[in-house]
């Protein structure tokens, strides 16, 4: 017979977590799927300065340690390495299909975050591993006394570049318009950062090389100009994509496949709902992930007791 819960949160990053801790506390029989380990995004932030309570920053592990240890002193159960791979209705609760099994339950959180957007462009994936990465504080060592191409103009892409210039020879901003996305701190460090040079109104169109990386081609959006530039590695941050397809039709998505959700962060589907970077928001940060974990296990919370 599969285990039964009365509440089942898939993906362990910020929002889960904190929807984990709320939950608990509120004596919700509650079961955590992850398919790594729990932490989420955050635990490939090297320094994070915008989370309140820390003013001299914390690193991304750190702070995710915390927040584990946290949820599970509170006694939440974490099943680690258990990939969501379905979601089924049935008449009063749901079967969540993992890789490894089946477990029944009344409520489902969905905070299974975002991956990475990717180029599409030739050589992307050839060289995935071999110069290409999605991952400065992943791989940033491999490249030092290197020089990197980061491609994007948002928050991520100048956060990483940042955090590369420490360790590489010299990075090349490659940005497909003429003026940054980031917030004006982060700009402002950059246009402070001597390795680092803006290539601008560019567009990667192939990645070239042997065994590694040699060159990134670029063509210049406005002239049309072909650009060839010689690069280790390149860090791709040009977006993300958010993880629902274990979902199916039981939510409502829009053109990017965010979730839409209501005040009280539900679903179309009554019991289940959304928190995070998976849904439809304006800004995604670890601090509005957190606020939304809360929300939901409240939400379900209610559900649970027929409130809602
Ligand atoms: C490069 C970069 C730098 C950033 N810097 C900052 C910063 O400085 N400050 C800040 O506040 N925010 C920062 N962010 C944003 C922040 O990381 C996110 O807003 C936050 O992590 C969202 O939390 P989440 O819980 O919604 O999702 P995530 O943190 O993405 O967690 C989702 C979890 O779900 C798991 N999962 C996915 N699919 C499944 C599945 N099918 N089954 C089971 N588990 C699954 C994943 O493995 C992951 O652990 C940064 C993001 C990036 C990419």
């Amino acid at each position: 017979m599969e285990e039964s819960y009365d509440a089942i949160i898939i993906g362990g990053g910020p929002a889960g977590l904190t929807a984990g801790i709320y939950l608990l506390r509120a004596g919700v029989n509650t079961l955590l799927l992850e398919k790594m380990l729990p932490g989420g995004a955050p635990v490939n932030t090297e320094h994070i300065e915008n989370y309140p309570g820390f003013p001299e920053g914390i690193s991304g592990r750190a702070l995710m340690d915390l927040f584990s240890g946290q949820a599970r002193a509170l006694g939440l159960s974490i099943k680690e390495f258990s990939e969501v791979q379905g979601v089924e209705k049935g008449e009063k609760g749901f079967t969540v299909k993992t890789v490894d099994g089946s477990y029944y339950t009344k409520g489902i959180i969905v905070a299974s975050g975002c991956e990475p957007a990717k180029m599409g462009i030739p050589g992307e994936n050839e060289f995935l591993g071999r110069g290409i990465s999605y991952c400065a504080t992943c791989d940033g060592a491999f490249f030092r006394g290197l020089e990197v191409a980061v491609i994007g103009g948002g928050d991520s892409a100048i956060v990483e570049a940042l955090s590369l210039a420490h360790l590489v020879k010299k990075v090349y901003i490659i940005h497909r318009r003429d003026s940054l996305r980031a917030q004006k701190i982060l700009q402002e460090r950059a246009f402070r950062e001597k390795k680092i040079e803006f290539l601008w109104n560019k567009r990667p169109i192939e990645i070239k090389g042997k065994e590694q990386i040699e060159s990134i081609v670029l063509e210049d959006t406005k002239t049309k100009e072909i650009l060839p530039l010689r690069v280790d590695g390149v860090f791709v941050y040009i977006g993300i994509k958010p993880n629902t397809a274990f979902l199916g039709d039981l939510v409502d998505r829009d053109g990017g496949g965010f979730i839409y959700t209501d005040n009280a962060l539900s679903t179309k589907t009554k019991g289940i709902y959304a928190a995070g970077d998976v849904r439809v928001k304006t800004l995604r940060q670890i601090s509005t992930a957190v606020g939304d974990g809360a929300t939901a296990a409240v939400s379900l919370e209610r559900y649970l007791l027929g409130d809602q």
